[in-house]
């Protein structure tokens, strides 16, 4: 429901996707360097009201990625077969 919502939100500014930062309630635009705040549940998706980061800020390492991304190596087909 609520990642649904954030999966639809862009960057006003380049229209990139969004990171959401849960603990901070912020959405970040790396492209921009921008974070749009969300208030009571709701993004607020003004640049005027987007916080600009700095480069003191902690960048997370993005989250989730598949470490079974490693392919079996390619078997000759039958050419070891004695
Ligand atoms: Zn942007």
């Amino acid at each position: 429901m609520e990642s649904r919502l954030l999966e639809i939100l862009v960057c006003p500014v380049c229209k990139s996707p969004l990171r959401y930062e849960r603990q901070r309630q912020e959405l970040i635009c790396r492209a921009d360097r921008l974070a749009f705040p969300i208030r009571d549940g709701v993004p607020v998706m003004l640049e005027d009201e987007a916080r600009e980061l700095d480069d003191t800020d902690p960048a997370p390492a993005p989250a989730g990625t598949p470490q079974a991304a490693a392919t079996p190596p390619a078997s000759p087909g039958g050419a070891t077969r004695q």
